[in-house]
Parts: C-alpha cells; sequence; structure tokens
C-alpha cells in the first residue's frame, strides 16, 4: 500500500503514520523526521536546513525531494510506504508523480487530515519529543507513564523548538499559502480522501482504517 498523509502541522500526520506503518507493515517516511537528523548529525544537508526550519518556511524543494528520492528508492519502500509531511508544495507533489513513475509505483490513497486552527495550536504547543527514539507525546492528550520521560527508552523529552508558538502560527501561514492547494491537485486523481482528525487517536485511526480496505 502506498499513502500519503496530507494536513496542516499539527494535525496527527506522524502519529496516524507511526500507526499505519506498524499495523499495515509499511515503512513510514517522514521529511521532518529525517531533516531533523540531519540537523542533529550536522551535515551540510543539515546545517542548510535548519535555518529555513527554524524560521518555520519550508526547507527548499530539491532538498526535500532529494532526500525523498533517494528514501523510496531503498529496497523496504517497496513493501509499501506512507509519507508524512511529503509533498508540500506542488513542484514536490509534480516531482513525487515522476519519481513513482520510474519506480513503477502508483498511490493507493491519499489523506488529508482536517483539524480545526485552535485544535492544530493545541496540540503543537503541548507536543514533546523523545530526542532518542523519535516518539511522540502531548502533554495533555498523550502523555508519557512517567512525567517527562520517554515510555520507550526512558530519554527526557524535549519541545521541539518550532513548536513555539510564533513558530507555530508562521508555519499554519505557511501550509494556508504553500501546501493547502495540494488537495485541489490530489482531488483531481480521484485518490482523495478527506478525513475529520478530531477525537482521540483511537477514533482517528478507526476512521481511516475504513477506508484502507
Ligand atoms: P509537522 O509534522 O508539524 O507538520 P514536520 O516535522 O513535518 O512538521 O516538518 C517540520 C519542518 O521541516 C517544516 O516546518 C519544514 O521546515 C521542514 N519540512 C518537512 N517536510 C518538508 C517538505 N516536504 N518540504 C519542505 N520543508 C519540509
Ligand atoms: P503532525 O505530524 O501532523 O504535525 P503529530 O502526529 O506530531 O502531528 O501530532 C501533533 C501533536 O498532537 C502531538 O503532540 C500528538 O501527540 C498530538 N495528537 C496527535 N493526534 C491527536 C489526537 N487525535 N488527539 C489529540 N492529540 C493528538
Ligand atoms: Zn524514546
Amino acid at each position: 500500500m502506498y499513502l500519503v498523509l496530507l494536513g496542516p502541522p499539527g494535525a496527527g500526520k506522524g502519529t496516524q503514520a507511526a500507526l499505519l506503518a506498524r499495523n499495515q507493515n509499511i515503512v513510514h517516511i517522514s521529511t521532518g523526521d529525517m531533516l531533523r537528523e540531519a540537523v542533529k548529525a550536522g551535515t551540510e544537508l543539515g546545517q542548510e536546513a535548519q535555518q529555513y526550519m527554524d524560521r518555520g518556511e519550508l526547507v527548499p524543494d530539491d532538498v526535500v525531494v532529494g532526500i525523498t528520492r533517494e528514501r523510496l528508492n531503498a529496497p523496504d519502500a517497496h513493501r509499501g510506504f506512507v509519507l508524512d509531511g511529503f509533498p508540500r508544495t506542488a513542484p514536490q507533489a509534480e516531482q513525487l508523480d515522476g519519481i513513482l513513475e520510474e519506480l513503477d509505483m502508483q498511490l493507493h490513497l491519499i489523506v488529508n487530515l482536517e483539524v480545526p486552527e485552535r485544535e492544530l495550536i493545541r496540540r503543537m504547543t503541548g507536543r514533546r519529543v523523545c530526542p532518542n527514539c523519535g516518539k511522540t507525546y502531548h502533554l495533555v492528550f498523550h502523555p508519557p507513564r512517567s512525567l517527562g520521560t520517554c515510555d520507550e527508552c526512558g530519554t527526557d523529552l524535549v519541545q521541539r523548538d518550532d513548536d513555539k508558538e510564533s513558530t507555530v502560527r508562521q508555519r499554519l501561514e505557511v501550509y494556508r499559502k504553500q501546501t493547502e492547494p495540494l488537495v485541489h491537485y490530489y482531488a483531481e486523481s480521484g485518490l482523495l480522501l478527506n478525513l475529520e482528525g478530531t477525537g482521540t487517536v483511537d477514533q482517528v485511526y478507526e476512521r481511516l482504517e475504513k477506508f484502507l480496505k
């Protein structure tokens, strides 16, 4: 199964993609995670990307398309993938079509997670992540068992720099301008599913799962 998760920042893409990957035995490809790893590793690509990410802007298309192309070319992606956070611009969507064509893969479904803006801000500002294993939590909606530490590996949780309220607003604006138009691009393909992203994590997943069959 080849899926794309579309939606504003904080909509729950990463959370739902992780569930899909585990339950459907497909790979979770998050450009945000890949970029954050490059930043952490201090690679040249990471250094370039960081300036944009800190400002809540999009990293240039050629950089993101490059890492996504490489990831999709890896053999495990053939088994099935869920793309989380890519594509985010019209050129990225066009390039994705080309990459998939070369690999002889066809998207099965594009899921657009819909969540009201107030809730997005609540979700992002309360998000906490594990800097070691990447697991995502929320202070109120999905707290770890022991305050401030990761359930999986015991590492102290952190807030992403770009989840501070001022950057969050900038990211929402960038989403409305650059990413939301993709909904129309995919609507024409007939593969678009607009899915209500409110309710608990499990409720959203159940809603989504119904369409996978
Ligand atoms: P969220 O899940 O909250 O939407 P991500 O982890 O997907 O955040 O992305 C964090 C940041 O990484 C973005 O604000 C942007 O700077 C960069 N980024 C991630 N994916 C892309 C992409 N496809 N194109 C450009 N920039 C990206
Ligand atoms: P995205 O990848 O779209 O930016 P995330 O999956 O990281 O979104 O979720 C953003 C924040 O909201 C995280 O702190 C996550 O734990 C929380 N969250 C995800 N889904 C839900 C939900 N259905 N209800 C409440 N909180 C949620
Ligand atoms: Zn962890």
